[in-house]
């Protein structure tokens, strides 16, 4: 590809410079995004190729235009391989993305105003779980469940309790900023006790339960959507895999009932991610992934940092900065100026704002994709202490910053574009 961004640059060079100044940037800090990778340069290749230029409305072999015959066999590939991967009946992979995937799957079992449990955004949850101000929330009655205030656990008798009283056509789980392991299997099992839908939104996890480092939610649940690009390492998008029975009412509500034409440059990019994410070295890596975490989080609570639910059993962090005496705001902005890159976030009981909220959110899969290890882990955490107590000095700003710098150029990325 070496050369390809040269070719833009001759034609079109306000847009090339912007490109390449996001290539710098990702190559230059320390990306700490939770649901953010880095995908492979093939991934890469075949997001980026011809499969944008085919419209393809319909599924293989079934086709509303001709000419699908390399489209039919890439979806279809894409497929095998995702039912590989998780052990799964049955799988749409043409979803946009994470959220209308959800959408999606409420269109295909619920009615207008079918109550439904979710987790809360403030707790851990999704806007698509049920959020008043989402289409979620707005056309269906959900009830959202929390976090526990002492553990910042989640409480399954709690959630039965809440499901027998509510009796909810569907019960959801899977978080956006929950650090501990989630226990699928009891919430099917609150789900058959009261005859609901169970449904599980695994995205954050994908890579994780892909590699068998977190517990699976197949094949007992009923359907199960994820994005494609956060811990999976594939391209944007998104997936819903389901039991038989609920492929056809699945499909139907992707196309026609939501969507149009589906992207096949990210269906191509999915298919080439899940080959990787088939191979040992996946295995491996998602491992490598909680490891750095665990050691990130021992190191920085080691240095004074509040974690919630005391620490992780996965990807991410969620750090309450409240003793710090610092805002999740202040800090995102302050770790950026050194080029750590992270997002503020709400903690469970959050007395703060969503817009300043009191926490961070900190994963380690970019990381780990770059092939740091857990001793790059433990100076990361210094680094961030440092800049976060040394706030006022400069001095200190301009020495992180040069070993950040240094950190970045020891793991490369991106050398070949
Ligand atoms: C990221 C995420 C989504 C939304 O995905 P988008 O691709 O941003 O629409 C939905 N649910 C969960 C749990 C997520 O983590």
């Amino acid at each position: 590809m070496k050369g390809e961004y040269k070719k833009l640059r001759e034609k079109d060079k306000k847009a090339s410079d912007i490109l390449v100044n996001e290539l710098k940037r990702q190559q230059s800090t320390l990306g700490l995004i939770a649901s953010e990778n880095f995908v492979s340069t093939n991934v890469l290749r075949a997001t980026g190729s011809v499969f944008t230029n085919k419209y393809s409305e319909g599924y293989p072999a079934k086709r509303y235009y001709g000419g699908n015959k390399y489209v039919d066999e890439i979806e279809i590939l894409a497929q095998e391989r995702a039912k590989e991967l998780f052990g799964a009946e049955h799988v749409n992979v043409q979803p946009y993305s994470g959220s209308p995937a959800n959408l999606e799957v409420y269109f295909a079992v619920l009615n207008h105003g079918d109550k439904v449990l979710g987790m809360n955004l403030a707790h851990g949850g999704h806007l698509t779980h049920g959020h008043p101000i989402n289409f979620s929330g707005k056309t269906y009655k959900f009830i959202q469940y929390g976090v526990d205030k002492k553990t910042h656990l989640i409480d399954y008798d709690e959630i039965r309790k809440l499901a027998k009283k509510e009796k909810p056509k569907l019960i959801l789980s899977g978080a956006t900023a929950y650090p501990r392991e989630i226990d699928f299997k009891i919430f099917h099992e609150i789900a058959e006790e009261i005859g609901a839908i169970s449904m599980v939104d695994m995205s954050h996890i994908a890579g994780l339960i892909a590699a068998k480092v977190h517990p699976s939610p197949f094949p007992f649940t009923d359907i199960i959507t994820t994005t494609t690009h956060k811990t999976l390492r594939g391209p944007r998008g998104a997936m819903i895999l389901c039991k038989e029975k609920f492929a056809k009412d699945i499909d139907r509500a992707v196309f026609p009932g939501m969507q149009g034409g589906p992207h096949n440059h990210t269906t191509a990019g999915m298919t080439v991610a899940f080959g990787e994410a088939l191979k040992p070295e996946f295995k491996e890596y998602a491992k490598q992934i909680v490891k750095n975490c665990k050691t990130l989080a021992e190191e920085l609570t080691n240095r004074g940092m509040n974690l919630v639910s005391g620490g992780t059993d996965n990807h991410l962090i969620l750090a309450d900065l409240t003793s710090l005496n610092i805002s999740g705001k202040e800090a995102e902005s302050l770790l950026e100026e050194v080029g750590i890159i992270v997002n503020k976030n709400m903690v469970p009981y959050d007395k703060r704002s969503p817009f300043d909220p009191s926490g961070i959110r900190i994963g380690t899969a970019g990381l780990t994709t770059r092939g740091m290890k857990e001793s790059e882990m433990k100076l990361l955490a210094e680094l961030m202490m440092k800049t976060l107590k040394n706030k006022d000095s400069k001095d200190y700003k301009l020495k992180v910053k040069q070993e950040v710098k240094q950190l970045c150029e020891d793991f490369p990325i991106y050398n070949d574009l």
